[in-house]
């Protein structure tokens, strides 16, 4: 199954992402998550990213349709995937078209604006494999510590409140048409992004209508 999550930043695309991808055994792929990692190991394509990511823009569509094309080669791709963060513009959209990927599903975890700067300002990330927590909502059973692999947690730079209304904005232009693209095809369902994580992967099962 080939499954895109869509949604606004901060609206819990990642958190949603890593508990389907335990439930349905496929990985989650999240652009972001490649884009920080090229970063951190000071990459041609991380040197650049690092600009464009600081200021909450999006990277340039073929640099990140490339790296997403080289991950989905991968071996652990080949029962199907979820995409986390990809497409975020309709050219994106359009790659997947053009290199025959078909998508089964696609799921807009949906968030008001007003909460979204309350999720992403208190949002932390694990410092070496990426899993998310929240001050007030996801805490890690140690404090400051990942539950998966032990690392320090960190606030991400471009979840600054300033770069956070940046994001936003990028997303209402840039992302947000993708709903209209993908309702034409038949493919969205959305869901609202509930308090509780559990409860919005409920809703999220529901709404593609998989019995676990
Ligand atoms: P969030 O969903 O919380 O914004 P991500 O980790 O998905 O976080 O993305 C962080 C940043 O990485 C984006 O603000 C953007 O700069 C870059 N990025 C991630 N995915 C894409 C993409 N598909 N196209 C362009 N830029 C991307
Ligand atoms: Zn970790």
């Amino acid at each position: 199954m080939k499954i895109i999550l869509l949604g606004a930043p901060g609206a819990g695309k990642g958190t949603q992402a890593e508990k389907m991808s335990e439930k349905l055994n496929i990985p989650a792929i999240s652009t972001g998550f490649i884009i920080r990692q090229a970063i951190a190991d000071k990459t041609e394509i991380g040197i650049m990213a690092k600009e464009y990511i600081d200021k909450g823009l999006l990277l340039p569509d073929e640099v990140v349709i490339k790296l997403l094309l080289e991950r989905l080669e991968k071996d652990d791709c080949k029962n199907g995937y979820i995409l986390d963060g990809f497409p975020r513009t309709i050219a994106q959209a359009e790659a997947l078209v053009t290199n025959n990927i078909f998508i089964d599903k696609v799921v807009d975890i949906e968030l008001a604006d007003e909460r979204i700067v309350e999720r992403l300002s208190g949002r932390r990330e694990c410092s070496e494999c990426g899993k998310t927590y929240h001050v007030a909502y996801h805490k890690p059973s140690v404090d400051g510590k990942c539950d998966a692999c032990g690392a320090p947690l960190k606030r991400r730079k471009d979840d600054e409140p300033e770069t956070i209304k940046n994001r936003l904005a990028v997303y209402h232009k840039q992302t947000e048409p993708l709903k209209e693209y993908y309702i034409k095809k038949g493919l969205l369902v959305a869901v609202d992004s509930q308090e509780e994580v559990a409860k919005t992967t409920d809703k999220v099962f529901e709404a593609m209508g998989v019995k676990l």
